[in-house]
């Protein structure tokens, strides 16, 4: 027979996995012979089977249940709704990893109307008595039977006013036998039968709501955000209760060994006096700090210190505890390792190498790498942040801080930008051409788009805060409002975006300026010491890449070349090329071209200092730079000796019904091989006068993208070849470079092992790969994904972490077959994908050479490659 129970002394540290991490750490403390009150976990594995079972409990395991439960009334002296001395439990969830408040807890369960006569003559304090049932019944009937907690609220309120008494605590024991009795009246309104007064049953039903509570939408978008798969499911502790709430010299709360926000060494924490739990929690009182504890009970202070510096020793990790002191007696509910900011995580870290309690390794194993974004660009004042409600949330596109007023379209953002003002550009979807008024922005807030989505992916390269798809927000850009969470917010309001969360709040909230501080380095360091993955960057100006390589980026992955032609001395030229009629016209236009893209491969050059950059030649489909307003094509026109109905007619020739699978990537280099000519032109001239002036080795990698097919690649690659010589041998110069082709076609995965023939470096391309291979745009995914992740169908972004089932193996499979082919062939990532912490640990298996990321994610992915090394050891 399976053992699906366990009693806390049977349990142990590493068997987080199946006793959740609150029931293992219950268990370790048992061990250790501390002050716990004991009970036992009901494990993860059964709510696996609860899941499998059609939603209930089996016999088998309920047996195991009562089984630990009469163990436990043993051990404690008491029984389950004894009418002298009953047994009282709380009943809380722990899953593997710490999903704070995510999921549900019940306190006081074993109350019934004959227990809690039995209680009141035990303790002596028949008020106290009343008190706990009462909130066994409110808390019972939100979280099991799913009855509103207001409803309880209502009736307690009516009551103090009767009583004319302003705080619960005035309410008598007689006072409370009256709620009590309301309470349960309305139970029986809402359920339609009275509330249930077996303890047993009490039991199994609220074990059954924290499984339950598993799937709650809260619980579900906290694993997606955490990367938590759904299967492991949560374990359930059942424990004695000991009461905080009997008096003065009883309390309850809550403290860390260091501080979790700072890592300052140096006890945190805070306590009321005659409370319960969630008392502390609401706030409704404000608490001590836990050194007044030191005036308050000197005794029990010495003993709080002294157990929680040996769980800190024991763990050799920064300690959460929540304690409860029952009439000067102290009882520890649980430890845990402590949430922590990244300032504190890495304070914390070197600090416990300092004090040679962890190593360098284990260290850096620590840090959360997702977090150290938090340290990379402002953030907004913790204090004015949770005193703000926000109006919305959306997908957490580019992380940061932004407050600002806010504009409807990208020049009036520039404008006002230009003015001095501090400017949110709110849109429905950004195109290209708004690149400027998202460069203005303080933060983008967009209605449609997901992860990958043109705003995001720009904003992220750019460090700029961007919260994309908020599909609540009703849009007016004439009228110049929006309507969110019942807010009106008009042209030129104040808005703030949370970046890191999706939150969207109404008004200016203060920001202070991210500080990285020495630990930051030296963890930095370590990482570095450790990875063997090679970190690059997404880059496509000179200051993204010198931001990058500020942050440790060690060449560029991907720079894509079409950004370059958005701004505004340059979309008039390559309308003209695109509008011209003859292979000798379109010449001409990109002639014109050369000088601007020369200058800014020059400039990247230069930032560079040497390290590698890999060029990506143009990729979007043409119509996306033609005009769209009627000023610019009249323009357009006179420019070129045009009708506007001319141009109009080549504008609409350019309409595609699947532009993302369409006249893109390498196919435009196929049907305008002049266009390569002209790139390639430029990105050899201007790496020779670079080399030539500042002495840099420079070895340009020019990339082709989306190819599918051997002989397509070999045609384009032909043509650059071909230019690449002829300006080699017009400098005189010895340069060498690559060309090479990104992957992110799924044929050209399955046909890898003859692409790389014609290749000399791979550099998968898994935002298209993904689209592709899933068959949804990377634009509108995000429509109807929300829907994939709450029926449990997907558990994160295909298009934020790789969906290594499956992507993952056209990505393997590539590798290997590339290198069949060709074995010094040079492999990459430059997607999305390439700063999500899981994935690189992905790319460090399959066995790519570097990961490229958005400059803000490089040092992200420096200490997510030396983790990939550790936990691949
Ligand atoms: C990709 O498709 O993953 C890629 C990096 O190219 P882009 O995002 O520019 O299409
Ligand atoms: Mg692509």
């Amino acid at each position: 027979m399976a053992k699906w129970v366990y009693l806390f002394k049977e349990g142990k540290a590493d068997m987080k996995n199946l006793l959740g991490g609150k029931g293992a750490n219950l268990a370790e403390m048992t061990n250790l012979g501390l002050p716990i009150p004991q009970g036992f976990t009901v494990t993860t594995e059964a709510c696996t089977d609860y899941y499998n079972n059609n939603k209930t409990i089996s016999d088998e395991i309920k047996g195991q249940i009562f089984d630990a439960l009469r163990n436990l009334e043993e051990q404690q002296g008491k029984k389950f709704g004894d009418t002298e001395n009953p047994l009282l439990v709380s009943v809380r969830s722990g899953a593997r990893a710490s999903m704070p408040g995510m999921m549900d807890t019940i306190l006081n369960l074993g109350l019934n109307d004959v227990a809690v006569e039995g209680f009141a003559k035990k303790t002596g304090n028949s008020r106290f008595a009343y008190d706990s049932y009462r909130r066994f019944i409110q808390m019972f009937s939100d979280v099991v039977m799913e009855i509103s907690k207001s409803k309880f609220e209502r009736v307690l309120d009516e009551i103090k006013e009767k009583k004319g008494v302003h705080y619960d605590n005035d309410l008598t024991a007689e006072d409370l036998k009256d709620v009590i009795a309301q309470f349960k009246a309305l139970y029986r309104e809402e359920k339609g039968t009275d509330f249930p007064q077996e303890p047993a049953e009490q039991l199994i039903e609220a074990i059954t709501a924290v499984f339950r509570s598993w799937d709650n939408p809260r619980a579900i978008y906290y694993r997606r955000m955490n990367d938590i798969p759904g299967d492991w499911g949560t374990a359930v502790n059942v424990q004695a209760m000991v009461f905080g709430n009997m008096g003065d010299t009883s309390g309850t709360g809550v403290a860390f060994t260091r501080n979790p926000s700072t890592g300052e060494a140096k006890i945190y924490g805070e306590y009321l006096i005659n409370a319960q739990g969630e008392d502390v929690v609401a706030g409704i009182r404000t608490p001590q700090p836990i050194t007044r504890l030191h005036e308050d009970m000197p005794e029990v202070y010495d003993e709080f210190m002294r157990i929680a510096n040996l769980l800190e020793e024991h763990y050799k990790d920064m300690q959460d505890m929540e304690f409860t002191i029952e009439d000067k007696k102290l009882y520890f509910l649980q430890t845990r390792n402590g949430k922590r900011t990244a300032a504190a995580a890495l304070k914390i870290a070197c600090d416990l190498v300092d004090e040679g309690k962890i190593t360098k390794e284990e260290a850096v194993k620590r840090i959360d790498a997702k977090s150290l974004d938090q340290l990379l660009h402002p953030a907004f004042d913790q204090a004015a942040l949770k005193a703000a409600t926000p109006i919305g949330s959306a997908l957490p596109a580019s992380p940061g801080a932004a407050a600002g007023r806010v504009y409807f379209t990208a020049d009036e953002a520039k404008e006002h930008h230009d003015q001095g003002e501090r400017v949110i550009l709110v849109r429905l979807e950004t195109s290209p051409e708004d690149i400027e008024g998202m460069h203005a922005s303080e933060g983008i807030l967009t209605v449609r788009g997901g992860m990958t989505s043109h705003a995001a992916v720009v904003a992220r390269g750019m460090g700029t805060c961007c919260v994309s798809g908020c599909g609540e927000i009703k849009i007016n850009e004439e009228a110049k409002y929006f309507t969110l969470g019942g807010e009106t917010i008009k042209e030129g309001d104040y808005i703030s975006l949370d970046g890191s969360t999706g939150k969207i709040y109404v008004g200016d909230l203060p920001t202070e300026e991210a500080t990285i501080s020495g630990n930051f380095d030296r963890l930095m360091q370590w990482a570095d010491e450790i990875r063997t993955l090679k970190v690059r960057t997404n880059a496509d100006t000179p200051e993204d890449a010198a931001n990058a390589v500020k942050f440790g980026a060690e060449g560029i992955g991907l720079c894509r070349t079409e950004h370059m032609f958005f701004n505004e001395d340059r979309i008039p030229k390559i309308r003209k090329m695109i509008l011209s009629k003859t292979v000798e016209a379109r010449e001409a236009a990109l002639e014109e071209l050369i000088p601007f893209q020369k200058g800014d491969f020059k400039g990247i050059y230069e930032a560079m200092e040497g390290r590698p950059v890999t060029i990506r030649f143009l990729d979007p489909p043409l119509h996306e730079f033609v005009p769209t307003n009627e000023e610019d094509i009249k323009e357009l026109a006179n420019d070129m000796g045009l009708t506007v109905e001319e141009v109009k007619a080549t504008c609409d020739s350019l309409h595609e019904f699947n532009p993302m699978m369409g006249h893109r990537g390498c196919r435009l280099a196929v049907t305008y091989p002049e266009i390569a000519k002209m790139q390639t032109r430029a990105v050899m001239e201007a790496a020779i006068e670079v080399k030539n002036e500042k002495g840099y080795d420079i070895v340009p990698e020019i990339m082709i993208p989306l190819v599918g097919e051997k002989r397509e690649l070999k045609f384009v690659k032909d043509v650059v070849v071909e230019t690449a010589e002829k300006v080699i041998a017009e400098y005189g110069s010895d340069i060498k470079y690559m060309v090479g082709t990104m992957i992110e076609i799924p044929r050209a995965c399955l046909l890898a092992n003859e692409i790389a023939e014609e290749a000399e470096f791979f550099s998968f391309g898994t935002n298209d790969l993904t689209q592709m291979t899933f068959g949804f745009s990377r634009d509108d995914a995000g429509k109807f994904l929300d829907s994939y992740y709450s029926n449990k169908i997907y558990e994160s972004d295909p298009f934020a972490r790789l969906d290594q089932e499956g992507i993952g193996q056209l990505v393997q499979m590539a590798a290997e077959k590339g290198r069949s082919t060709s074995p010094n062939l040079k492999l990459g990532i430059c997607g999305e994908h390439g700063g999500d912490p899981s994935t690189i640990e992905f790319c460090h298996k399959v066995g790519l050479n570097y990961v490229s990321c958005s400059p803000y994610r490089v040092p992200i992915a420096r200490l997510a490659a030396a983790q990939a090394v550790l936990n691949n050891k």
